[in-house]
């Protein structure tokens, strides 16, 4: 649990500017695009396992807010009735997947339930830069992969089910699975879970409506941080005057 609790100490950021990664460098760079917001963007991790509910919270919160976008994953799993290339997940062979990893095109990559699934580096790259945000629907351990580079402009949020009574029941009534998926899942909904304590907001997904109002609460907050305001310097200069 300790290793856990450090991997994920949020870096101290000691000035307005004082950004490490490469990526913050890049957004900070004169030569490279500008931010065309007046903030930096957020990369909003959400997991839970499989049934607590979240594509319902993140198909309400990027319908509900034109800041933020959907990451578009890239997975070797076959397509599902009901999916569509390019909207659910991009579709590649094993051989497609190899050479995205052999070319650094992802952000982060895992092995799910025996599955790849990568997270595509370049419309993030392309968000951050814009000040816009991303949601991301990985694991734990896509989430663990994505700190070391965008620790300061990640938001992880973790979604419990209210038990695991009320999860197998979600199962069974979303009426997507066949009853040997239901229990595989809920074999590993218990691993997913397990994983709650390596990130910082961990909500309890008791009502959908409640749970969404909390979501976009951490998304308001989180963006309202001093680190995350660019211009702040400048306007606070303005309000007061450069003498102080
Ligand atoms: P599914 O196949 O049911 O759509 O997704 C299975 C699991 O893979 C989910 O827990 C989902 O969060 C995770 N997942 C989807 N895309 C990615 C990704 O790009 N990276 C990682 N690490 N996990 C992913």
């Amino acid at each position: 649990m300790q290793q856990f609790k450090s991997f994920f100490v949020r870096r101290t950021i000691s000035s307005l500017d004082g950004h490490r990664s490469p990526e913050a460098r890049a957004a900070m760079d004169p030569s490279t695009e500008q931010p065309t917001r007046n903030r930096r963007g957020l990369l909003i991790v959400l997991s839970s396992p499989s049934g607590a509910g979240k594509s319902t919270i993140s198909r309400l919160l990027l319908s509900s807010d034109d800041d933020v976008s959907m990451s578009i994953s890239a997975t070797t799993r076959p397509m599902r009735p009901g999916e569509t290339d390019g909207v659910d997940y991009h579709f590649v062979s094993d051989g497609e997947f190899d050479r995205m990893v052999e070319a650094g095109e992802f952000v982060e990559w895992a092995h799910v339930f025996g599955h790849r699934y990568g997270t595509p580096k370049a419309p993030v790259k392309q968000a951050l830069r814009q000040g816009r945000d991303i949601l991301f629907d990985i694991d734990w351990q896509g989430a663990r992969q994505l700190e070391p580079d965008f620790g300061e402009h990640l938001v992880t949020i973790f979604l419990l089910p209210p038990s695991m009574r009320e999860l197998e029941h979600r199962l069974h009534t979303r009426g997507q699975d066949s009853e040997e998926v239901i229990a595989d899942r809920m074999r590993r909904a218990a691993d997913e879970i397990d994983h709650w304590a390596e990130y910082e907001y961990v909500l309890v997904n008791r009502d959908m409506d409640a749970c969404l109002a909390q979501v976009r609460a951490i998304v308001s907050a989180e963006r309202s941080r001093r680190v995350r305001q660019t211009g702040l310097v400048e306007f606070v200069r303005d309000l007061i005057g450069p003498q102080h």
